[in-house]
């Protein structure tokens, strides 16, 4: 008699277009369904304070979503090197089935599939996180590409990916052993939640975890911005982006189920072709990313170009706080890093302007803002926050030059012109006519006096000079290349 089939879910919390769900349901046999919460295992990075708030939800959703069609999802806790072959063996399950991923804990389930099929159990793996694996798009020679454009080319010559999955309408649940039901736990006994001090509520207003948030908010995406994206979606101060990563992150939708959905929008003329090629492009850096840490898994903590391990970096506590706390004098990035506090997101181009503010104005490590961005973002991936760091540092396969160093104030004025975003997020700014909202310095004593703005006070002077931080970035990176 086979036994039943566990799906051990992980970035994938959702039913629909879910391959190991589905293919544990087509194996006939039950279904056990598991998330093991693992930060014993030496490959997993710990999860930062708003990803493990995001998690709580995204993993409530998917507990009453497999519940509600006859599922039922256990929750354990534990190195999986030993609590999936022992919940398998305790179970009789025949066959194991899960979504692949693609850091270094793919060395844990490479593992942990050798031991099950030396047992006789069937274990298979699926995609489901990415559009294209790593490997799958390769250059003549066979190997991965390092530059992103001539790869998002190379995805252009391929068919799109195939249609997502239904959800399964039913499924037949598995019975668990004793021994398994006595170790698991409650989501709530995770503790992924803060309580005291609760600082989620500005996450609360911005997202709603789980399946169902995500769909809601990937068809008021294809409703809404998508038409157009290409054009704005630059601008911090509109909404003009899917905010789709952190459902990206947690698997509470799949790549595939946003590509088709556009795909279909563009065939029906709902959108330009433009928009469309746009957010494959987008996704495409997705999938590059996790191609370049499938390709070396400490990109987290490696300078992918090594010259860069000369690199003078300053030890600065007070202005890293400063950056964390969006007080440097720079509205725009003030704005970004409030926002981010506040919502667990902040815009891709003021991830790139705060970013390069602090590894060149301020010449601290790119590894403090990867930390930084690592606990504060809903969305904090291990392939695109590490990856997209290396870009702005320089030190990346496909990077922006250091030597390219944006300046805060016209990065501002050109992509948030009325200064919007900046009154929204830097309040005590709101009453600067729009001239000055990004170089406050600037205006007069009468308008700081009308706009009730006392510099150095109520909003702190520019905590370094742009033509000087710029020139002393330049000189480090000279300082570099002699050192290296
Ligand atoms: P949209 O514009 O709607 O794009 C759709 C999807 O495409 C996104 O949800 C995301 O999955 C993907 N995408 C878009 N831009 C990028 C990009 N440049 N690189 C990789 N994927 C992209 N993204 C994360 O998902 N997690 C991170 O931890 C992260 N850290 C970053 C750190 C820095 C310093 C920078 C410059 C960028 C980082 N990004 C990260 C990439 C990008 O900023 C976010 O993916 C994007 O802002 C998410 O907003 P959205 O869903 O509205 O994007």
């Amino acid at each position: 008699m086979p036994g039943p089939a566990l799906v051990w879910f992980r970035e994938d919390l959702r039913v629909g277009d879910n391959p190991a769900l589905t293919h544990a349901v087509e194996t006939g046999a039950p279904v056990l369904c598991l998330y093991l919460f693992d930060e014993e295992s030496p490959e997993v990075r710990p999860l930062g304070g708003a990803s493990r708030w995001f998690l709580h939800g995204s993993l409530t959703v998917l507990a009453e979503r497999l519940a509600a069609i006859g599922g039922e999802l256990l929750v354990m806790r534990g190195a999986a090197r030993t609590v999936i072959p022992r919940v398998v063996e305790a179970s009789g399950a025949s066959h194991v089935l899960w979504n692949r991923r693609y850091g270094a804990e793919r060395e844990i389930d490479a593992e942990i599939k050798a031991r099950l099929k030396e047992a006789g159990v069937e274990a298979r793996s699926c995609k489901a996180r990415l559009l294209y694996e790593p490997g799958e798009v390769t250059t003549k020679t066979g190997g991965l590409y390092k530059v992103f454009t001539p790869y998002r080319n190379a995805t252009l010559a391929y068919d799109p990916p195939p249609p997502p999955l239904p959800a399964p309408e039913r499924i037949e649940k598995g019975s668990w052993p004793a021994a398994i039901r006595a170790e698991a736990i409650a989501i709530a006994d995770l503790d992924l939640e803060p309580t005291k001090p609760d600082w989620a509520a500005g996450l609360r207003e911005t997202w709603t975890r789980g399946e169902a948030g995500a769909q809601a908010r990937l068809a008021s995406f294809l409703d809404g911005p998508l038409s157009g994206y290409a054009g704005s979606r630059n601008r911090p101060d509109l909404e003009t982006t899917s905010m789709l990563s952190a459902h990206l992150r947690f698997g509470d939708v799949s790549p595939r189920q946003i590509v088709h959905a556009a795909l279909h929008a563009r065939d029906a003329g709902r959108i330009p072709a433009e928009d469309y090629d746009m957010l494959r492009s987008e996704l495409g850096w997705r999938d590059f990313s996790h191609q370049l840490l499938f390709a070396q898994p400490d990109i987290a903590r490696t300078n992918m170009m090594r010259s860069y391990d000369a690199f003078p970096w300053r030890q600065d506590e007070a202005a890293l706080a400063a950056w964390q706390r969006g007080r440097t004098g720079y509205p725009f990035v003030d704005a970004g890093m409030r926002q981010l506090w506040t919502t667990g997101f902040m815009h891709n181009r003021v991830r790139m302007v705060v970013g390069s503010f602090l590894v060149k104005h301020l010449l601290l490590d790119w590894r403090l803002g990867e930390d930084w961005f690592w606990d504060t973002l809903c969305d904090a991936d291990p392939a695109n926050n590490a990856a997209s760091w290396q870009w702005v540092a320089g030190s990346g396969a496909d990077a922006s030059p250091y030597y390219r160093v944006f300046n805060p104030v016209t990065q501002g004025e050109k992509f948030d012109p009325a200064g919007d975003y900046v009154r929204r997020w830097v309040p005590e700014l709101a009453g600067l006519p729009n001239t000055y909202v990004h170089r406050p310095w600037d205006a007069s004593r009468n308008v700081l006096e009308r706009a009730n703005v006392t510099l150095g006070r109520s909003y702190p002077l520019p905590i370094v000079d742009h033509d000087e931080g710029r020139r002393r970035a330049l000189d480090a990176l000279a300082q570099m290349k002699k050192n290296a």
